[in-house]
């Protein structure tokens, strides 16, 4: 079997390697990948079945990203709320910690992608060294968010080196890995892998399918050998035009985690990051989903549905309307569209708590 080195060296990074293959002109994405890098390593390719399916869409430039006038580069504004390099302390008592710039798979509907592949992302063992010791210096840092760009395309050892050094933090409790290895280069999980995260439980990590077809035989393997670990695995997906805009699609998608022990735990809506345009749905659609899953499907495989507000005010959670009203009486909608009524009581909560519980969210 190749190692997954060598699928990762054998990617395609120019349009026209990818085009020729499917008798497409090149050139209108030649310019395209000139301004956001193109990576398809022959595993992912080996997923495409025609042009513009949902593999072919996430992974292939499109003319549409150079004509994005709607979105700014960095709408999250995670610039400003990172009082070091390479990591965003937007939430009270965890962290996000950038570790690897690189990914086995350009996205093209990238929320960093700006930055991702290219000279924007400037990891050097010195911000990792930054990173780490901000964390060490704020004891109200008790989980701790490894991504990227793609943590999991760090070598063994030095992956192993930043685990360790922030397990030696007394007040680091959980450590996540947020990483799509698992969907777009599923070799990458190997048993020496496993050996290294499984040292440092609690560890959990999520991941990011998009589609049902990304779940192959090499994905199952590699969940496999996360979950028999320990490691608790989740999945972030992101609701994208022409991809996985469909209710039907969605469900399959995550009926199929759960036969692989991965849980579904956030559908982003897509965020709004120029060149993306495109891959941008209405509200309206991602809320139908949701109702298309609850009561009809397993509640475990029932994502939170969030949108990560553009100016950095976190991720707000959307629920279609099962609550129609609440008062004395709460009046309430099922899956199926009846009304139900509950006798509601008063709060006994003292108006003092009431409001430190609504400052704090
Ligand atoms: C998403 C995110 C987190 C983690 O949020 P959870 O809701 O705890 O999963 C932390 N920091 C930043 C900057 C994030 O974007
Ligand atoms: S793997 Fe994640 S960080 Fe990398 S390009 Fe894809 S979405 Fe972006």
């Amino acid at each position: 079997m190749e190692t997954w080195q060598k699928i990762l060296q054998a990617s395609l990074t120019r349009p026209a390697d990818v085009t020729r293959r499917f008798g497409i002109d090149p050139a209108p994405l030649e310019a395209v990948a000139a301004e956001y890098p193109m990576r398809i390593n022959p595993y992912y390719l080996s997923l495409i079945k025609e042009v513009n399916d949902s593999i072919w869409r996430q992974a292939v430039p499109a003319a549409e990203e150079l004509q994005d006038g709607v979105c700014p580069a960095d709408p999250l504004e995670e610039e400003n709320q990172s009082p070091v390099p390479n990591l965003v302390h937007r939430y009270p008592d965890r962290v996000l910690f950038l570790v690897c710039s690189e990914c086995a798979m350009y996205c093209r509907f990238c929320t960093r992608k700006r930055k991702v592949g290219g000279e924007n992302m400037q990891i050097t063992r010195e911000t990792i060294e930054g990173g780490l010791d901000y964390i060490r210096n704020h004891a109200e840092i008790r989980d701790v968010i490894l991504s990227g760009g793609d943590p999991l395309l760090l070598a063994d050892e030095k992956l192993d080196g930043i685990l360790k050094a922030l397990r030696a933090i007394p007040h680091v409790e959980i450590i996540r890995i947020g990483s799509r290895v698992p969907v777009v280069l599923p070799q990458r999980i190997t048993p020496a892998l496993v050996r290294v995260l499984r040292k440092y439980h609690p560890l959990y990590l999520n991941t990011h399918f998009n589609h049902p077809d990304e779940i192959t035989e090499q994905a199952v393997k590699a969940c496999a050998r996360l979950a028999d670990a320990g490691i608790p695995l989740g999945n972030q997906s992101v609701l994208l035009r022409g991809v996985n805009d469909d209710p039907a699609v969605m469900k399959r998608l995550m009926q199929k985690l759960l036969t692989i022990r991965v849980r579904p735990y956030y559908l982003y809506q897509a965020d709004m990051v120029r060149g993306t345009n495109h891959f941008r749905t209405s509200v309206e659609e991602g809320l139908e989903i949701i109702r298309a899953l609850r009561g009809h499907s397993s509640g475990l495989g029932v994502p939170a549905y969030v949108i990560d507000a553009p100016g950095g005010g976190g991720k707000i959670p959307l629920l279609p309307d099962y609550l129609q009203s609440l008062g004395e009486e709460v009046v309430l909608k099922n899956y199926l569209g009846d009304t139900y009524r509950y006798a509601n009581v008063a709060p006994e909560v003292p108006e003092e708590r009431r409001r430190v519980v609504n400052a704090q969210g």
